[in-house]
């Protein structure tokens, strides 16, 4: 007896084979399981992560479709999913928890012993249908463009990292190295909060410029000798209350840890570029000023949306009081991704945030 099977209906993605492999090609669409709908992927942002995932470490196995930041259109949903219709305007939270561990017990999701992952654990959004469970979607307000709402994992990592310093802002000033597109989300969550003067630190010029004209008039550049005189005129000699590393690399690391004031707080936001080495002196200086060092990963996300980092991020962007479409320097068609990529590693062109459209 042979069965006639339905057509297999096809997509456009962007598969990883092998490290810097990279392809344009088709592939089957998923398919919908119970509790999933299937979205039709309108903008994945290229996360800072991806380039490593896909030009020196790899995901966790291959073929891969890269791409965890992503919003699109519902395309259609399964047969027993009644909350979501075809059409509505989602994001994505794009980690799939267990359920069933102690972290997942007490709804922390992120910290889950036994996740998957879109983008680097399945397949994720540089494709045009991502298979989604509805638990993972947040509905996007008409006020939100679906590019913005592709930028809503970053952002809540941002106000998740500030989160950590685990202290009030307002009044305070507050240090920020690093000026790439994370490093201005977490500045613009500082000024959500109060913070001032909020000074931002990189090596790059054009990102310096790009955050002056996003309205941090502290700007400066961290190759100048006389970066710390700026943090001593603008806090009275006494250092800030938080500093971020938001670029991972050491050196912006050690003046963090060099800005912060007694009992202040140094974020690890960064993904780390290279071993650290710690001075004596500032090891001594952390003690004696009882600093505060607090470790961010991902961001926190609940089902029901109470008070976690993903909704919050979502209503600061329906009500204006952040805005990330200035981050967006690049918006490139799927076809073209795997040159954006390179242009990524090599760092041929300025760039903030580039968004794939499958
Ligand atoms: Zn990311
Ligand atoms: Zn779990």
């Amino acid at each position: 007896m042979s069965q006639i099977a339905a057509p297999v209906e096809m997509m456009n993605a962007l598969v990883l084979y092998g490290l810097g492999d990279m392809r344009h090609t088709r592939v089957p669409r998923p398919a919908v399981a119970p509790g999933q709908v299937l979205i039709h992927v309108k903008f994945c942002g290229v996360c800072g992560s991806d380039i490593p995932r896909v030009f020196s470490k790899g995901t966790y196995r291959f073929p891969t479709i890269c791409g965890h930041e992503f919003a699109g259109i519902i395309e259609k949903t399964a047969p027993d999913v009644k909350e979501f219709a075809t059409g509505d305007r989602v994001a994505v939270f794009p980690l799939l928890w267990c359920g069933k561990c102690a972290a997942c017990e007490q709804g922390r999701y992120v910290q889950c012993a036994n996740y998957d992952y879109f983008g680097s654990r399945r397949d994720g959004g540089f494709a045009q249908y991502v298979a989604v469970p509805i638990h993972n979607l947040l509905r996007v307000p008409a006020e939100v463009s679906l590019e913005e709402a592709a930028m809503i994992e970053p952002a809540a990592v941002a106000l998740h990292a500030l989160k950590q310093a685990g202290r009030i802002l307002v009044g305070r000033p507050v240090a920020i190295y690093g000026a790439g597109s994370i490093g201005l989300m977490v500045a613009q969550w500082a000024r959500v909060m109060g913070a001032a003067p909020i000074l931002l630190f990189d090596i790059v010029e054009q990102k310096l410029a790009l955050a002056r004209q996003m309205g941090f008039v502290h700007a400066y550049s961290s190759r100048r000798e006389d970066s710390t005189p700026d943090i001593d005129s603008l806090t009275a000699g006494a250092g800030v209350d938080v500093a971020v590393d938001a670029a991972g690399s050491p050196a912006a690391l050690l003046q963090a840890m060099a800005s912060v004031r007694r009992n202040g707080c140094v974020v690890l936001l960064g993904n780390p570029a290279g071993d650290l080495h710690l001075p004596a002196a500032l090891w001594s200086q952390l003690m004696r000023r009882e600093v505060t060092l607090a470790g961010v990963w991902n961001s926190e996300y609940s089902i029901a949306g109470n008070s976690d980092d993903w909704h919050a991020t979502l209503a600061a962007m329906a009500d204006g009081r952040i805005n990330l479409r200035t981050l967006i320097t690049h918006r490139v068609p799927l076809e073209q991704a795997p040159a954006a990529f390179q242009m990524m590693r090599d760092n041929l062109e300025f760039h903030t945030k580039v968004l794939i459209q499958p």
